[in-house]
C-alpha cells in the first residue's frame, strides 16, 4: 500500500482535463457528460439495472474528475425506480485537491448542487478507503486512494456494474493487467455489467479470460466502438438486508452500530442495562478524537486514521452534537519521540491541515502557555461529549431502545435469536444480535475466547473557570482538553475494576498536566477536583473485535474499543452494518481480519 499519497496537478489542454502525467485526458473532446452517460450508464444498462434492487454497487476504476460519479447520483436521484442505496466504489492513485475539483465541476453547472456536497465531504489526499455518506447516507461513497492493484483485492464488496474508466491502456499499462481482471471477478455478482471506453485488444481479452463476455458496441462522439461486457451466470437481485437486529449495550460502540443499521432500513432494538445510554466508559465528560502517525503506517495508524477523517465527516450530520475541532497539539515526551515522530511525519507526508510539524515556538503560541517540546499539530482533531454522540445515534428513526434491560442469556432459533433477562422474560427477538457490551461480552459468550483486558481510567475534571487560555487540546503523555472545566487525563491502571474516584488518580492526573504544561496544575485544591473511573476493555493487540462470531450464525461483536473507542465506533458500526446488510465494507480487507474477533482463536487452530 502507498504510504502517500500524490494530488492530481489540474491542468487543460483545449479545455479538456488534461494530465501530464500520463499524457492523457480525462474524458472526451466530445463532452464528458455524454460519454459518462453513453459509454459507462447505457453501457452497464442503467438505469433499468438498478430498479427494484434494495441496494445497488457500481465500482469504478479512476476517479478521475469525478463527472462519471456526478453522472450517476443524478440519475439515479432522478429515477423513481431507485432502490434504497446506491454504493460508488472508486480507486484513484492521484486524487485532486478539493479546490481544483471546484474549479473543475464548475463547468458542469448542471451538478453544482451535488459538486458542492461532494467537496464539503472530499477527504485530504492520505491513502486508504474513505467511506463519504452522500445524499442523506443514501449514496455511498467509497473512495479508494492508492493503486488499484494494492486496494481493489482489499475492496470486500459484491459489484453490479463496473466502469472500467483510467487512462487508457498504453498510457497506463500498470492499471490494465491480467490481476485487475481478476479482480474483477473476484467482485462480481453473476451477471455483473462493465463497461469502458477502450475496445484495445488486451482489454477484450483479459475480460474474456476472467469470464466476462465482450461486446463491441457504438461509441461516443469521434469514437468508432466502446465495450460492454457481462460476468457469467444470471443476474441475483442480492441479499436482503435482516429486518431487526437486537444490539445489546449503549455506549458509543452500540449507538453507532444501531445508527448505520437504522439508517439500512434494519429496525434495531437497544438494549442497555442501566437507566441512560452512554453510563459506562462513553459516559466521559469529554473525549479526545485525533489520528495518530507511524514510521511504519501501521494498522492501528491506518484504522485511526479512517475513522477520525469519517467522524468528520459524518459528525457535522449529527443533530445536538457537542464537539469542537479546535485542534490537537502533541508534544513530545523526549528527544527520542520527537525524532521519531519527526520521521513519522517525514515518512507519511501527510497534507499540513492534516498532520504538521511545529516547533516549540510555535507549539507554545498555540497552546497560549510556554511549553517545553515541539510536537505534531492535528488542526482539524478536537474533542467531543460521548453522551451527545450517543443520544445524536440514537435519535435515528428505527432504533427502539431499551433501558433497564440487562440480556442474561441468548437462544438461537430456526429463525433467528431471543434475547432474556436474568428473570428468563424475553427482551427482543431479533434476526441477528450485535454484542457491543465491552468487557461484558466474555459473560454472555463464554466460549469466545477474547482475551480481554480491563484497564481502569480516571479522568480530572478541573474547577470552572481553570486555565480560561486553554483553547486547544494539548497532549503528551496524556492531555488537557479545553472547557469551562478543563478535562485532563487518565491514567492507566490493569485490572482494576474500581469504579469509584480516586484522589490518587486525580493526583497522578495533576502531574500529567504538569509535564504538559509546566506551571499549570500548581494551587488545585484536591476538593476541587471532579474524577471520573471507566474500564477500557482492552485486546493485547489494541484493536478491537469487530464482525461475526465464529460457530454462531447471525451474533455478532463490536467491543473491545479500548483507548479509542469514540474515535473508532462510528466507522467500526459502518462497516458492520455493511456486514450484515450485505453492502460493500468502507474498510480495507486487511483491517477488517486485524480486528476480526475470530483472530485469537487462529494460531491454535493452525497447530
Ligand atoms: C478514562 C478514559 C478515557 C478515554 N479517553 C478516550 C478518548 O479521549 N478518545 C477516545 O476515542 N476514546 C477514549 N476512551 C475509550 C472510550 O471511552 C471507549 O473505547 C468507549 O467508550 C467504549 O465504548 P463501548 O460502547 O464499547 O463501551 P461502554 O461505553 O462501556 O458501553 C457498554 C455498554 O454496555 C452495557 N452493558 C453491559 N452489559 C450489558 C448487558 N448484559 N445487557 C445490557 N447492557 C449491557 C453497559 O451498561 C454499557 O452502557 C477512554 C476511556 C477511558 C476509560
Amino acid at each position: 500500500m502507498l504510504k502517500t499519497i500524490e494530488p492530481a496537478s489540474l491542468q487543460l489542454r483545449d479545455g479538456i482535463p488534461y494530465s501530464a502525467a500520463y499524457g492523457d485526458v480525462y474524458h472526451s473532446a466530445d463532452g464528458g457528460t455524454g460519454q459518462a452517460r453513453h459509454v459507462f450508464l447505457q453501457g452497464c444498462g442503467l438505469p433499468d439495472a438498478w430498479a427494484g434492487r434494495p441496494h445497488f454497487a457500481i465500482l469504478e476504476t479512476g476517479f478521475g474528475t469525478g463527472l462519471n460519479f456526478l453522472v450517476t447520483w443524478a440519475a439515479w436521484r432522478a429515477d423513481p425506480a431507485r432502490g434504497a442505496r446506491l454504493h460508488f466504489c472508486s480507486v484513484e492513485k492521484h486524487p485532486f485537491r478539493a479546490e481544483d475539483l471546484a474549479r473543475l465541476h464548475a463547468q458542469w453547472p448542471a451538478f453544482a448542487g451535488l459538486s458542492a456536497e461532494l467537496a464539503a465531504h472530499w477527504p485530504p489526499a492520505v491513502p486508504g478507503f474513505h467511506r463519504l455518506a452522500l445524499d442523506g447516507g443514501r449514496v455511498l461513497l467509497t473512495l479508494m486512494f492508492g493503486e488499484a492493484a494494492d486496494c481493489l483485492p482489499q475492496l470486500d464488496a459484491r459489484i453490479d456494474a463496473f466502469y472500467l474508466d483510467g487512462f487508457a491502456p498504453d498510457r497506463n499499462a500498470d492499471l490494465w493487467q491480467p490481476a485487475l481482471f481478476a479482480e474483477l471477478a473476484r467482485l462480481a455478482r453473476p451477471g455483473a455489467a462493465a463497461a469502458t471506453y477502450t475496445v484495445a485488444g488486451p482489454v477484450r481479452q483479459g475480460l474474456a479470460e476472467a469470464g466476462f463476455v465482450c461486446d463491441k458496441r457504438a461509441g461516443y462522439g469521434r469514437k468508432r466502438h466502446c465495450l460492454v461486457a457481462r460476468f457469467r451466470g444470471e443476474r441475483e437481485a442480492g441479499r436482503c438486508p435482516p429486518q431487526r437486529v437486537a444490539v445489546v449495550g449503549a455506549g458509543v460502540a452500540g449507538a453507532a452500530v444501531a445508527h448505520a443499521l437504522a439508517q439500512r432500513g434494519t429496525e434495531a432494538v437497544v438494549l442497555e442495562r442501566t437507566g441512560a445510554p452512554a453510563q459506562g466508559a462513553s459516559g466521559n465528560p469529554a473525549a479526545v478524537f485525533r489520528p495518530v502517525i507511524s514510521r511504519d503506517d501501521n494498522r492501528a495508524t491506518r484504522l485511526t486514521r479512517a475513522a477520525f477523517l469519517h467522524d468528520l465527516r459524518a459528525w457535522r450530520a449529527l443533530d445536538g452534537l457537542d464537539w469542537a475541532t479546535c485542534g490537537v497539539l502533541h508534544l513530545a515526551k523526549d528527544a527520542e519521540a520527537e525524532a521519531r515522530y519527526r520521521v513519522a511525519l517525514d515518512a507519511a507526508a501527510p497534507p499540513p491541515d492534516y498532520a504538521r510539524w511545529v516547533e516549540r515556538d510555535e507549539a507554545s503560541a498555540l497552546a497560549n502557555w510556554p511549553v517545553t517540546a515541539a510536537g505534531v499539530f492535528y488542526p482539524q482533531a478536537g474533542w467531543v461529549v460521548p453522551q451527545s454522540l450517543c443520544a445524536a445515534w440514537l435519535a435515528q428513526g428505527g432504533i427502539a431502545l431499551k433501558l433497564n434491560a440487562s440480556v442474561a442469556r441468548l437462544e438461537a432459533g430456526p429463525a433467528g435469536w431471543r434475547v432474556f433477562d436474568a428473570t428468563g422474560a424475553v427482551l427482543a427477538d431479533a434476526d441477528a444480535v450485535v454484542l457491543a457490551n465491552a468487557r461484558d461480552v466474555q459473560t454472555l459468550l463464554p466460549d469466545g475466547g477474547w482475551p480481554i483486558h480491563d484497564v481502569r481510567g480516571q479522568i480530572t475534571r478541573l474547577p470552572a473557570g481553570s486555565l480560561p487560555w486553554l483553547e486547544r487540546v494539548i497532549a503528551r503523555e496524556g492531555y488537557c482538553a479545553p472547557g469551562d472545566r478543563p478535562l485532563v487525563g487518565a491514567t492507566y491502571e490493569h485490572d482494576d475494576l474500581d469504579l469509584a474516584p480516586r484522589a490518587a488518580s486525580d493526583a497522578a492526573n495533576l502531574a500529567r498536566l504538569e509535564s504538559i504544561l509546566p506551571g499549570a496544575a500548581t494551587g488545585f485544591d484536591p476538593a476541587t477536583l471532579d474524577g471520573r473511573a471507566a474500564l477500557r476493555a482492552t485486546l493485547p493487540d489494541r484493536l478491537p473485535l469487530l464482525g461475526a462470531v465464529d460457530g454462531h450464525a447471525a451474533l455478532y461483536v463490536a467491543a473491545g474499543y479500548a483507548s479509542r473507542g469514540v474515535v473508532w465506533a462510528g466507522l467500526l458500526g459502518e462497516a458492520l452494518a455493511d456486514r450484515l446488510c450485505g453492502e460493500p465494507l468502507p474498510l480495507e480487507a486487511d483491517l477488517l481480519a486485524a480486528v476480526s474477533p475470530g483472530r485469537f482463536a487462529r494460531p491454535l487452530r493452525g497447530r
